[in-house]
């Protein structure tokens, strides 16, 4: 199609991941006309790009699979309890192949600028190639967690040999064995990584800024009469997904720690330890995420844990975090990763006492030393949350642009609609529950809620949905209560809105929801009852 060409749907979604795959399929249910914009070759999102050795949900895999057909829940066998990427992917290609939607896609379509036009009440979306495509409603599905970053150091082009982050790992595959590689970043996907790949690689040199509290995953095959069984309980699983804030099978445990006697409270925290998955976390004693006490006592449970596990004591002190408790970032899932540190070939560099001064043609000069490496992998996190909406030019009512809005944080109702955004509906976006939780739990739900509304909007003959102002500052200021809840709110991480990668990155932004599905559920159920209070509809 050439430069100039219009073209015309009810809906463009933009990205085919999870969020948009179910999107589309909600939307044409309705008989609407709808396309997804996708800019990479292939759908999936998060499980077609990360392709780096070790990556798997640390999701139940049974949870985390769309629960809207019972025919697509009867077929599918999850070969492990926390499945791995490539079989991530098969399922998504499968979905979509399944319920034919992949004609509805277009792929290496990335979206450069989308502007409202306020007379027609429609969407101006530019894509990259050079079209023009215009839709009445824009609904974005971009992810949280999609645009990479990589550290501010000088000389990264300069590497003679390869190096990418991992969301960018070669699709053809790498091979490391033999070689002398660097992994910048203990994050959760660098704790998936390099235990796997230290087996392989003569030399391996982690390079940490802060050490992250890691917890065994205890990640298993699914035999076919387990299968069976997870088959025969979808329901019960689902229903207590809903019941949990996280949407995970893990309920936390309210009781109130100091009432529960020492040795039954270390028992519990030996369990825990054993359990498999996020249940360390979310199934804890609920005070463990809330107060200060109950947080120290579990720390250090963990932090002996890590010592016990790490033979040289330097490098386990070195791993065990000092500026922030367990569960208050991010929890990385682990299998062997601290006992990768008792490898002859793994190295921990600590960039607290040797920071990095630049990336060289042969390595990484620290103040300390040259690492002359073959490989550098950058495991350095991602602009989350908010990048994927600051790489397109969103320009709404009186030409405002969605990156000048949001310049000090996102500004949201509901983590649906901003204001002066007309019929831009993100999923899963900012300050929302939906890409709070358990992904594929909180994403199902988003788009139910959002399919409903669409729905209403066709039934009503409205042709524009935006918010005011009004109903963004009591959102905002819930999204802000709700983290003052939670000793998250006192670390800097993604979670918080930091990125020390990000220009402006540096302060507290409340990009998450963190109230839980459950409360997040019955918020956007009121405001549907009262008629999309909140909502300005014409
Ligand atoms: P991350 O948690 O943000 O970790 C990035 C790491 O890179 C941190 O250790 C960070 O150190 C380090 N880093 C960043 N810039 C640096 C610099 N200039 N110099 C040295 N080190 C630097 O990113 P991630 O590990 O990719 O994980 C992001 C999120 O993706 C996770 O929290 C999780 O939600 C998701 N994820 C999910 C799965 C899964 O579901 N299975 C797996 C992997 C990731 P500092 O801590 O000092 O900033």
């Amino acid at each position: 199609m050439g430069a100039s060409a219009l073209d015309d749907h009810d809906v463009i979604i933009i990205g085919a991941g999870l969020t948009g795959i179910y999107q589309l399929y909600r939307a044409r249910e309705l008989g609407l006309d709808v396309t997804v914009l996708e800019a990479a070759d292939g759908l999936g999102g998060t499980w077609y790009h990360n392709r780096y050795p070790g990556c798997r949900f640390d999701s139940e895999s049974y949870t985390y699979g769309y629960s809207f057909s019972k025919e697509l829940l009867d077929e599918w066998h999850w070969t492990e309890h926390f499945s791995p990427q490539p079989e991530n992917l098969k399922y998504l290609d499968h979905v979509a192949d399944k319920f034919d939607l992949r004609r509805h896609m277009q792929f290496g379509c990335k979206v450069r600028a989308a502007r409202y036009d306020e007379d027609a009440r429609t969407w101006s979306v530019e894509v990259e190639d050079g079209r023009t495509l215009r839709c009445r409603f824009l609904v974005t599905a971009v992810g949280i967690l999609s645009t990479p970053t990589m550290p501010r150091v000088d000389g990264i082009d300069r590497f003679q040999g390869p190096w990418f982050h991992t969301y960018d790992w070669p699709h053809d595959g790498v091979d490391l064995t033999g070689k002398r590689v660097a992994v910048i970043g203990t994050g959760a996907t660098a704790v998936q990584l390099i235990p796997v790949i230290a087996e392989s690689v003569s030399e391996l040199f982690v390079f940490q800024r802060h050490p992250n509290w890691c917890a065994p995953l205890h990640n298993g095959q699914i035999t076919e009469e387990e299968m069976a069984d997870i088959r025969a309980r979808y329901d019960e699983i689902f229903e207590r997904c809903r019941k949990t804030p996280g949407g995970f099978i893990h309920m936390p445990d309210r009781r109130k720690p100091a009432e529960v006697p020492e040795a039954e409270r270390y028992a519990f925290y030996e369990e825990l330890y054993r359990s498999s998955g996020f249940r360390i976390w979310q199934g804890n004693f609920r005070d463990v995420l809330m107060d200060d006490a109950a947080n120290e006592e579990f720390s250090a449970f963990v932090a002996d844990k890590i010592r016990e596990r790490v033979k040289d004591p330097v490098t386990a002190e070195t791993l065990v975090p000092k500026d922030h408790g367990f569960g208050t970032r991010r929890v990385p899932m682990e299998t062997r990763y601290y006992e990768a540190y008792n490898r002859d070939n793994v190295h921990l560099v600590d960039l607290n006492d040797t920071p990095i001064e630049r990336v060289t043609e042969a390595g990484v000069l620290t103040s300390d030393r040259d690492y002359e490496v073959d490989v550098i992998v950058y495991a350095t996190g991602f602009d989350a949350v908010t990048g994927a909406f600051d790489r397109i030019e969103f320009t709404g009512v009186g030409g405002r642009t969605l990156r000048e809005k949001w310049a000090d944080g996102p500004v949201t109702y509901l983590g649906l609609l901003s204001a002066g955004f007309p019929n831009l509906i993100m999923l899963a976006g900012p300050q929302s529950g939906s890409g709070f939780t358990n992904f594929g739990r909180g994403v199902e739900e988003g788009v139910d809620w959002t399919t409903g509304l669409l729905r209403y909007l066709q039934e009503h003959g409205c042709t524009s949905i935006d918010t005011t102002e009004e109903a963004e500052r009591q959102w905002v200021g819930h999204v802000e209560d709700m983290y003052d809840l939670l000793l998250v709110s006192k670390v800097k991480s993604w979670f918080t809105g930091y990125n020390s990668n990000v220009e402006g990155h540096d302060h507290f932004r409340p990009v998450a929801y963190n109230g839980g599905a459950p409360k997040y559920r019955k918020r956007l159920a009121e405001v549907a009852e009262r008629g999309y209070e909140g909502f300005v509809l014409a």
